[in-house]
């Protein structure tokens, strides 16, 4: 039987770069007799424009019905935030479908390629032969989601959020990171701040728990400063990072900069049930909309990723990443990560040649 995916190309360069990551997925899908069914859908400023909603009813349909979904991303420039059309609308579309879904675990890979080494803000030095590093992060639990306060107490202004976690919520996302081990380097860093937090305690207990499961994979617990340090200093010692929400939320922004463009940065939510949704880890990049000249690559690998982690093909998803190895390789480039002497190609020229190269 056919699956279905939802696609939800959204604002900016969202609209461009899907565009030309369902021609690689089309191409891929007939070399590996896969069969998909792309179903399009309205989410963000596109959305409001038609529903006066950033997620309207039809768009949340067509997702539950689905196998999983793809998303390019959404939001308007920053200095038109205050227009009804783009007032809170990542938080309204974004916000509001992982809620809908419950996606409790997120994960996000920073690949640095060797042939891209020089365009990384660090030195070749530091990052040697290869960095791959995939960051798992709970989603659904810490701070974000305990109880919020503010008011006054004694007589001063006063916040407090509240950080709590249950063992079965950090069971779901260890085993779920020592999984992905298994088919990488076989190393899971878990990342927590046990010398203070309750919180962090009985993460460290849980995932020395689970990770008897998996005798094959090296567990290393690690202190989130040291961490923040350690991702600078010495990024190629990481494997698989498994970290709480708050701790995810930071680190796997600033891993998401070691390769050099946000263009270059997929990731993925997953439920407990398995559902997935697949996205670019930037924005919707209004700056570079509508001029051919985005970096197509992180559409390209969320595709890849929604085949290896919805569809559970492998094979399929390493011809694309093989694919874009292979066009970078050649000396193209887009320009967020040309320099100068590069071949600079446009969006969809650029995939042009990973079609060629699938
Ligand atoms: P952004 O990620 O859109 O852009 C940050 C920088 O990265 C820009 O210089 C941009 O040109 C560059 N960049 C991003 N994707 C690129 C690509 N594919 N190719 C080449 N360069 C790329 O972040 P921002 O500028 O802070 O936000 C712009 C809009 O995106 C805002 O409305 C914001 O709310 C929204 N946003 C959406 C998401 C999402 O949909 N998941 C995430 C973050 C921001």
């Amino acid at each position: 039987m056919k699956k279905q995916i939802a696609i939800l190309s959204g604002d900016g360069i969202g609209p461009e770069v899907m565009a030309q990551a369902l021609r690689v997925l089309e191409w891929t899908c007939d070399k590996e007799s896969i069969s998909l069914e792309c179903i399009p859908a309205y989410i963000g400023g596109a959305a409001y424009e038609r529903y006066e909603h950033h997620f309207p009813q039809e768009t949340q349909k067509i997702c539950a019905s689905a196998d999983a979904i793809l998303l390019g991303s959404v939001g308007g420039p920053i200095d038109k935030a205050h227009l009804p059309k783009w007032k809170n609308c990542e938080a309204n579309a974004l916000l509001a479908l992982r809620k809908t879904f419950s996606f409790n675990i997120n994960l996000r890979p920073a690949k640095i390629y060797k042939v891209l080494r020089d365009i990384s803000p660090l030195k070749s030095t530091v990052l040697g032969e290869n960095v791959e590093i995939l960051i798992v992060r709970e989603l659904m639990g810490d701070v974000y989601f305990g109880e919020h306060y503010q008011g006054i107490k004694n007589n001063q202004r006063y916040a407090s959020d509240l950080a709590e976690y249950n063992e079965s919520q950090i069971a779901a996302v260890a085993h779920q990171a020592f999984q992905a081990a298994l088919s990488r380097s076989k190393k899971v860093t878990s990342v927590d701040k046990a010398n203070v937090l309750a919180t962090s305690k009985l993460w460290r207990e849980v995932v020395t728990e689970i990770a008897t499961h998996y005798p094959e994979v090296a567990l290393q617990h690690m202190l989130v400063d040291n961490c923040a340090m350690q991702l600078i200093l010495n990024p190629r010692q990481f494997d698989v990072i498994l970290t709480s929400n708050l701790f995810g939320d930071i680190l796997s922004d600033a891993a998401s900069v070691i390769p050099g463009s946000l263009g270059l940065m997929p990731s993925a939510s997953i439920n407990e049930a398995g559902f997935g949704l697949y996205e670019p880890a930037g924005g919707s990049a209004p700056d570079l909309a509508d001029k051919n000249i985005a970096n197509p690559i992180a559409q390209i690998l969320s595709t890849a990723m929604m085949l290896r982690y919805s569809f559970h093909r492998e094979d399929a998803a390493e011809r694309i990443e093989n694919a874009i190895l292979k066009t970078l390789e050649e000396g193209y480039r887009t320009r967020d990560i040309a320099k100068e002497g590069d071949v600079v190609l446009g969006t969809k020229e650029f995939t042009d040649k990973i079609i060629e190269n699938l």
